[in-house]
């Protein structure tokens, strides 16, 4: 194999002295043992490892229909792509960005929430785009945990809220989220000890992976608890505009009080169909987002301005899109949560988000069931442990496909004899 390089590297460089025959004798290095303690803190990412499963399904020859990822099955909205390709014939548009963000971006943002939620922003202070808010997320642990800090992360959890504390040295305190509690967070749970020492609190609502929403009476009680405590509230508002029905979810920054202890993160990614752009951004205290920015300041060198222009237009988008989206993802939901419902699950249908969280069979742990589902039927869910141990359990379906897709779904479940048995039945 050694041989192969080395004469590449012959042909390539005949003029080198010593480089015509020279042999170069293979060495063995492993470098996973050579890795950084702080990636061998990581739990596996099972979701590289529920791709290589599907991977191998869809090479034996199965229609795999992957409900597994979050990630949207639609385009951007045509004016998005238009004013992302009018940006891009534009040649100063090419060179680096500003670090903060170009100005009509971060006043698209400040706008939009004036317009959605009739909070005042500063945008040249607390508004900042950030590399999808997986990045922003989990970077804002890197710029406020020191190594043994404690960062309280609900169980079930969005995977970037627990592994970018864990990679920046936290001790995770995980904040166990119940049915029974309607999967919020119990404050009253966290001993007084851990909440004196913590210095950051993520969550997320609408929820994923559990689909649950938060009363507007849990943020004021969430952000009362993090003031008396001095911790950091961090709010990932991911489905701020996948939501159903009359339902509106509730942005941390309605809260009084909630921009002196915290941020919250936006993702263009679920509602305007732009994941791979990777375009976020983070709002709230200028503090906090200052912090942020300088440490991205040394990461990387802020979004392509093509892409913020692009992102402008979408926020800038009339509230009519966002209706027919929100009636794309209601479509699918009604229509699972009723198929769903004849093969004995009885479900209700979630206020927000592009999921349904489903429970599995009895007997069955999520990985079972996730399995059993594979093989039997070629369809893709994501188990609920690969959110942390409390989402055992479950499946989380994600609403990427349209009702015929979904409808092939159902069928295969049926002749597979897939069905659900509520517990009490069993026994
Ligand atoms: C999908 C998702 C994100 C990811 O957003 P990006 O902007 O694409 O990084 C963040 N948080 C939650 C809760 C999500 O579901």
């Amino acid at each position: 194999m050694s041989t192969t390089s080395t004469s590449i590297q012959t042909l390539e460089n005949p003029s080198v002295p010593g480089a015509v025959n020279q042999e170069l004798s293979t060495i063995n290095i492993n470098w996973q043992n050579h890795q950084a303690e702080r990636l061998n803190q990581l739990p596996i990412y099972i979701f590289g490892y529920l791709a290589e499963l599907k991977n191998q399904a869809k090479q034996k020859g199965v229609d795999v229909i992957d409900l597994g990822m979050g990630n949207p099955d639609g385009s951007p909205p045509q004016p998005v792509i238009d004013a992302a390709i009018a940006a891009m014939t534009t040649s100063q548009n090419h060179g680096y960005p500003p670090f903060e963000g170009i100005e009509e971006f971060r006043k698209a943002i400040t706008d939009w929430y004036k317009r959605r939620y009739n909070v005042l922003l500063d945008y040249n202070s607390e508004a900042l785009p950030v590399l999808g808010s997986k990045e922003g997320l989990s970077h804002l642990a890197l710029a406020y945990i020191n190594p043994g800090d404690i960062v309280l992360v609900p169980s079930p959890a969005y995977p970037a809220h627990f592994r970018g504390p864990i990679l920046a040295g936290a001790e995770i305190y995980p904040l166990v989220l119940k049915p029974e509690n309607h999967w919020l967070i119990d404050l009253n749970t966290i001993p007084e000890a851990v909440a004196q020492r913590a210095k950051i609190i993520y969550f997320n609502y609408p929820n994923n992976p559990t689909t649950a929403t938060a009363p507007r009476e849990f943020f004021a009680e969430i952000v009362a608890w993090a003031r008396h405590y001095e911790i950091m509230l961090v709010h990932d508002l991911a489905y701020a505009e996948l939501s159903f029905d009359d339902y509106r979810p509730t942005s941390l920054l309605e809260i009084p009080g909630a921009k002196e202890i915290g941020v919250e993160f936006h993702t263009l990614s679920k509602t305007y169909s732009m994941a791979g752009w990777r375009a976020g951004f983070v709002v709230g205290n200028a503090q906090i987002i200052k912090g942020l920015s300088s440490l991205k300041s040394n990461m990387d060198y802020g979004m392509f301005a093509v892409v913020q222009a692009g992102a402008a237009a979408a926020l800038s988008l009339p509230d009519s899109y966002i209706h027919q989206n929100q009636e794309r993802y209601r479509k699918r939901r009604d229509f699972l949560v009723a198929g769903l419902k004849e093969l004995g699950w009885n479900i209700t249908p979630p206020k927000a988000s592009m999921y349904l969280w489903v429970p599995c069979p009895v007997g069955m742990n999520s990985t079972d069931f996730f399995m059993n589902v594979l093989e039997k039927t070629g369809v893709v869910v994501t188990p609920g442990s690969a959110f942390g141990e409390a989402g055992d359990g479950y499946v989380r379906i994600s609403l990427i496909e349209d009702c015929d897709r979904l409808q092939e779904v159902l069928n295969r479940l049926k002749k597979a004899g897939i069905s659900y048995q509520p517990k009490c039945l069993v026994a």
